[in-house]
C-alpha cells in the first residue's frame, strides 16, 4: 500500500512543490489548504490523480482541525508535514509591531502544529514511518541572529523549534520521530524574488531528508541540504 503524507499550506510555494514531489514518488498526498477555490495550481496538479486528495484546512481554525481529523480517522499518515506559515508584515521595525498580528503569526506557526498533531497523533502512530515535521527557519535560530529585525517572525520560528523539541520527547514512547526543517532561502511569496533557491529545489532537498530520517534524528533541526543546525 502506498505511503501517505499530509501537507498543510499545499496550495503554493514550498508546500505545493512538496506535494508534487511526493506525488511523483507514488505516495498518497493529503494536500491541505485554506481556500480550495483559489488553489488553481494545486487543483490542476490533483486533476485526474486520485492519489492526491484535497482537504480544506485553515490551520488556525480549531473546528476545521476537528473536521479533518474526523474525516481521516483510522487512516495511517506516515509523514505529517506542518508547512503552512505566516511572516507578518514586512515592516516589523522596533516601535512598529502589532500585537494582534504577532498573535496571528503564533497561532499559525506555533499553536497550529501542536493542535493538529494532537488531533492526528493516532494516524501517525499507526503508520509505518511515524514522522512529524515542522517547518522552522534559520531566522528563528537565536545563535545565528546577528542582525535583528523581524521580531514577530523570528520569535515564532524559535518557538516552533522549541515546540518540535518538546514534542520529540512527548511522542518518543510512541515511536514517533519529530523534526524541524530549514528549507533554505526560497523564492516564494514569503521568501521574495531575491531568494536564490527555487521552491522545487527546496522541496527536493526536504524530500531527500524526510526519506532518510531514522528515530535517532528525533529532536533535530535539519537544513534541507542535510546539515544539522544549532539553536
Ligand atoms: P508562502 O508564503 O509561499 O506560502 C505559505 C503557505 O502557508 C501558503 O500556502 C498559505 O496559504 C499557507 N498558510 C498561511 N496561513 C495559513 C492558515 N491559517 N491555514 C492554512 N494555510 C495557511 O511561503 P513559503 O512556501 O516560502 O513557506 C512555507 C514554509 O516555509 C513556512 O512555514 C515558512 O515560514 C517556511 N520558510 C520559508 C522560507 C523561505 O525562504 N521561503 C525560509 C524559511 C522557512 P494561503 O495561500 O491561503 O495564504
Amino acid at each position: 500500500m502506498a505511503e501517505t503524507i499530509l501537507i498543510t499550506g499545499a496550495n503554493r510555494g514550498i508546500g505545493l512543490e512538496l506535494a508534487r514531489s511526493f506525488t511523483a514518488l507514488g505516495w498518497q498526498v493529503l494536500a491541505c489548504c485554506r481556500d480550495l477555490q483559489q488553489a488553481t495550481e494545486l487543483r490542476q496538479m490533483a486533476d485526474g490523480r486520485p492519489e492526491v486528495e484535497l482537504l480544506h484546512l485553515d490551520v488556525a481554525a480549531s473546528d476545521q482541525i476537528v473536521a479533518v481529523a474526523g474525516h481521516l480517522a483510522g487512516r495511517p499518515i506516515d509523514i505529517l508535514f506542518h508547512n503552512a506559515g505566516l511572516f507578518g508584515s514586512r515592516d516589523q521595525a522596533f516601535g512598529n509591531t502589532d500585537p494582534e498580528q504577532w498573535l496571528e503569526v503564533f497561532r499559525v506557526n506555533v499553536i497550529a502544529p501542536q493542535k493538529l498533531t494532537e488531533s492526528l497523533v493516532e494516524n501517525v502512530a499507526c503508520s509505518g514511518r511515524k514522522i512529524v515535521a515542522i517547518m522552522g527557519s534559520q531566522l528563528g535560530c537565536i545563535g545565528d541572529n546577528s542582525s535583528g529585525t523581524w521580531p514577530i517572525y523570528r520569535t515564532s520560528k524559535a518557538a516552533a523549534h522549541m515546540l518540535m523539541r518538546t514534542m520529540a520527547f512527548d511522542l518518543k514512547a510512541r515511536g514517533i520521530t519529530v523534526v524541524a526543517f530549514h528549507p533554505g532561502w526560497v523564492r516564494t511569496r514569503m521568501g521574495g524574488a531575491e531568494a536564490p533557491l527555487e521552491p522545487a529545489a527546496a522541496a527536493a532537498g526536504l524530500t531527500r531528508q524526510l526519506l532518510g530520517l531514522s528515530p535517532a534524528d528525533t529532536g533535530s533541526l535539519i537544513h534541507m541540504d542535510g546539515r544539522r543546525l544549532g539553536w
